[in-house]
């Protein structure tokens, strides 16, 4: 493993040296499929597998391969450390896994998103006092990934306290200032420290300091951002988290460390840009605007609630040409895709063509929606986007609007004064009929009034999604 192949740079490179830098290049691929395979449920699988074996096989040869500037591998007391820490790590990650509930999913993103930004921001508060004085390069990227570390940190750590409903929003007029303010002193103290002439082993009290202010900053970030914001700011921040694993891949030179924090970065961000373009907002009216978990909609008249029966409602379906099933998040609490799933196939036995329209924020993650129905087993080509669906639903019999109510909330086309006016929607409202299903009056998550449920072609059928699909389908059945 250590022959000599040959020298770059006045640098000897070894057998070891390049299977290492190989191993991070086909990792790297290896990255780049699995990201390619998750663009699609039926691989999304396949495709973790694949980044995860990618991402095994870089920590694998770095353990092995790895050599510090004197040309020394890891010691090998070292390497049982970690490979305890990341056997720790793995059990405590797995059982999460598996005992997370699909509703708390985004928490628990936000909450891994917090410990990679952590790790990045630790990296370089160890790596900082070995820099040398006057390198600004290097000492550039570990300043940077530092703050973006921290800053990750502590706004997914806040994050995720709100998706949890421990913390509340909270948002005063002079934040937005008092924000900027912090955001400046933290760059400047940041440059200071870059541009510093000193050793950096004695600038470690400012860079404690920088550490703090970015730590502070993350939280007021989060702070004021609210209500259906929250899941375009995780993304944000996951990417925010990607930026600072490819600096800390810099500080160690580490290529599997650099690309596959870009591809984290750039997926974080694209998935930014795609989340505000579906509400129809800018980044900065989302990180600025605080939108949502406040104001009803105004100039509206409260029209009559009406219901429907049970055998009313199994009549109507079972004699339409065209269902649409809207599912939202009430759908994933009641855990009802498997009974969903299960009057759609009665249904389609009766030759009713039925469909469900996925919005691309229903639920509380992105992909929620398909990932549920996926699990009971809801063929691919009957999901169809909100773009496709749209232009059909005039001529759609009856929409069963399953748990879902922002993302059907005609408040998003006709009222100006709405936090959720502009956020493209589901037109339910379009169709012959519609059929929703709640347990009562309760708010969306934008904690806004829904005139959906006042339409005169609108019937409710109150109840737990799950119990009420289960009676609408024996009443089917014995129709
Ligand atoms: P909403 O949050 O707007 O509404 C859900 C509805 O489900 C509630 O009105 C509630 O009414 C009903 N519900 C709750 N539990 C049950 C149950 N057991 N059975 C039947 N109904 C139930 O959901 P949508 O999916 O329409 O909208 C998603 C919202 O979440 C959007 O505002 C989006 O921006 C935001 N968001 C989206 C994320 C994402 O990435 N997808 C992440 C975070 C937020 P009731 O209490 O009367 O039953």
């Amino acid at each position: 493993m250590d022959k000599i192949l040959g020298t770059f740079n006045g640098l000897e490179f070894t057998v070891g040296d390049t299977l290492l830098e190989f191993s991070y290049l086909v990792a790297a691929l290896l990255f780049v499929y699995g990201l390619k395979l998750l663009s699609h449920p039926e691989s999304a699988r396949r495709g973790n597998l694949w980044a995860a074996g990618g991402m095994g096989l870089a920590m694998l040869t770095t353990l092995l391969l790895h050599k510090n500037a004197e040309g020394a591998h890891i010691p090998i007391s070292n390497v049982f450390i970690i490979l305890a820490a990341i056997g720790v790590g793995s059990v405590i990650g797995w059982i999460a896994a598996y005992k997370v509930k699909m509703t708390a999913m985004p928490q628990m993103v936000s909450f891994y998103n917090a410990t990679g930004g952590l790790a990045s921001a630790l990296v370089s508060l160890l790596e900082y006092p070995n820099a040398v004085a006057g390198d600004v390069g290097s000492i550039l990227v570990t300043i940077l990934g530092l703050i973006i570390g921290a800053i990750a940190f502590s706004g997914s750590m806040l994050a995720y306290g709100k998706l949890d409903g421990k913390v509340g929003d909270v948002m005063k007029p002079f934040m937005t200032y008092l924000n900027l303010a912090l955001l400046i002193a933290t760059l400047a103290l940041g440059a200071i420290i870059i541009f510093s002439p000193n050793e950096p082993a004695e600038m470690t009290g400012l860079l404690y300091l920088l550490l703090a202010l970015a730590i502070i900053y993350g939280v007021m970030f989060v702070l004021p951002i609210g209500g259906a914001d929250m899941p375009v700011v995780i993304s944000l921040l996951n990417s925010l988290t990607g930026i600072a694993a490819s600096m800390a891949g810099f500080v160690y030179n580490n290529q599997a460390m650099i690309l596959g924090g870009i591809l984290v970065g750039a997926a974080g961000m694209i998935l930014t840009i795609l989340m505000c373009k579906a509400m129809n907002r800018s980044l900065l009216n989302v990180i600025i605007g605080a939108f949502g978990g406040g104001g009803a909609s105004v100039g509206h008249e409260q029209g009559t609630i009406k219901e429907i029966t049970l055998s009313d409602a199994s009549v109507l379906l079972s004699y339409s040409q065209k269902v649409v099933v809207i599912p939202g998040y009430g759908l994933a609490v009641a855990q009802a895709q498997h009974i969903a799933h299960e009057l759609e196939s009665l249904l389609e036995g009766k030759g009713v063509d039925v469909r469900y329209a996925i919005h691309p924020v229903a639920g509380r993650m992105p992909g929620h929606m398909n990932v549920l129905l996926a699990e009971a087993d809801v063929s691919y080509e009957k999901l169809v986007e909100m773009d496709d669906i749209n232009p059909d639903m005039t001529n759609v019999d009856v929409v069963i609007v399953i748990g879902a109510n922002d993302v059907v909330n005609p408040a998003a086309y006709d009222d100006p004064g709405s936090p959720i006016y502009g956020m493209p929607i589901i037109d339910a409202h379009l169709s012959k009929n519609i059929i929703i299903m709640k347990r009562g009056m309760g708010k969306g998550y934008a904690g806004i009034e829904n005139f959906l449920f006042f339409n005169p072609k609108t019937r409710m059928l109150f109840g737990d999604a799950k119990s009420t699909l289960q009676k609408l389908v024996s009443e089917i059945k014995s129709l």
